[in-house]
């Protein structure tokens, strides 16, 4: 058979998006080259979290996807139990020239729709996290939608669902290579029963490796390149015990995470953030790339952008009654 759709990748993107399309009647095949037993692997941490990310100083696509999707993991929670918890997000100022920056973030977020962030005085900012006393806080943007959930909950709900819904999955697949003939692609790969696989569209949602995907229908336009990023554990912050999670400003090129009892960890990361989601020089092959360390915060929008791409194509979008 032919499918309409192939997604490589069955990370918690690939799975998004699997989901999304599995509410359609198009034929949707998902490969991944994991067990399905180790997949949970990918989203290793016990406890994530759904980013604020309102504070880049351009106005990027990417800090309208964060809200967005904050909407949608609200949504979601109404019906599955993801452990999600919005406990909200401080940014914090300290001296008047973090408090300048403070306000020009605010203005910034507020161009680019944001509608949970509030502009807080030190007096509102106490009131809610007492704590923040002992740190000399003098102003803050207050984040009700930034929130933690469990990962792995959600990825074995969108599995399961998306497979009672039609989705074919087939794990232990590595894709090799892909064939592009005139309508439609052959992708090899190393499953022993269906080595390979017919689809009119490629979506590639296979992470940090997904430039070797790309390189396989020789894509000029993508590239990416990850080693540029440094995840660094650290020790937990012992100085609060706040509820929220406590930011501070985040310089040009680092930012500092402090989670309190949210998370239990400090992080630190330097990096880019270049979320890439479009269609390549193959009108039919869709690449996902440097989702950073925001993948899960931007995968409900990404799943929806990837539908809006795919309905410009000659695909029957007709609704399933589910
Ligand atoms: C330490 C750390 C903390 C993070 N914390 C957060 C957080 O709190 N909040 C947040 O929003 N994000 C967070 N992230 C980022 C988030 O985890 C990632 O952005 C997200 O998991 C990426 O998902 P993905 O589906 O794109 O990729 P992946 O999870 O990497 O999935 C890609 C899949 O493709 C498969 N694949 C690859 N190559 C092939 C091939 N050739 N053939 C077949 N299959 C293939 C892989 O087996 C894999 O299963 C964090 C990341 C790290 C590293």
């Amino acid at each position: 058979m032919i499918y309409d759709v192939l997604i490589i990748g069955a990370g918690i993107i690939g799975k998004m998006v699997a989901h999304e399309l599995s509410k359609y009647k198009l034929s949707v095949a998902v490969v991944d080259k994991k067990k399905e037993e180790d997949l949970n692997g990918n989203e290793s941490l016990s406890k994530s979290i759904i980013h604020g990310n309102y504070t880049t100083s351009q106005e990027l696509f990417t800090d309208r996807f964060s809200y967005n999707s904050r909407v949608i993991f609200e949504n979601i929670s109404k019906y599955v139990d993801f452990q999600y918890n919005p406990i909200g997000s401080f940014l914090i100022g300290k001296n008047p020239k973090e408090n300048e920056k403070i306000l020009k973030i605010y203005e910034t977020a507020q161009k680019s729709y944001h509608k949970d962030i509030k502009l807080l005085e030190k007096k509102e900012i106490f009131s809610l996290q007492e704590e923040l006393k002992d740190q000399n806080v003098q102003s803050g943007i207050y984040c009700t939608g930034t929130g933690t959930c469990s990962p792995i909950l959600l990825s074995n709900y969108l599995l399961q669902s998306s497979k009672s819904n039609g989705i074919h999955y087939f794990f232990n697949s590595k894709v090799l290579s892909i064939e592009k003939y005139s309508d439609f692609y052959e992708v090899s790969t190393t499953n022993s029963q269906y080595k390979d696989f017919l689809c009119k569209i490629i979506i590639n949602c296979s992470g940090y490796q997904g430039n070797t995907i790309s390189e396989m229908v020789s894509d000029p336009y993508y590239n990416i390149n990850y080693s540029e990023h440094k995840f660094i554990a650290m020790e937990p912050l012992k100085t609060t015990s706040t509820n929220s999670i406590i930011l501070e400003i985040p310089s040009s090129i680092e930012k500092r995470f402090y989670i309190s009892s949210a998370n239990d960890k400090l992080r630190l990361f330097t990096g880019r953030d270049n979320l890439v989601v479009k269609k390549s020089i193959a009108e039919t092959f869709i690449n996902v790339g440097d989702t950073s360390v925001f993948g899960l915060t931007y995968s409900p929008i990404i799943a929806s952008r990837i539908l809006n791409l795919l309905e410009e194509t000659n695909l029957n979008f007709i609704k399933k009654d589910l």
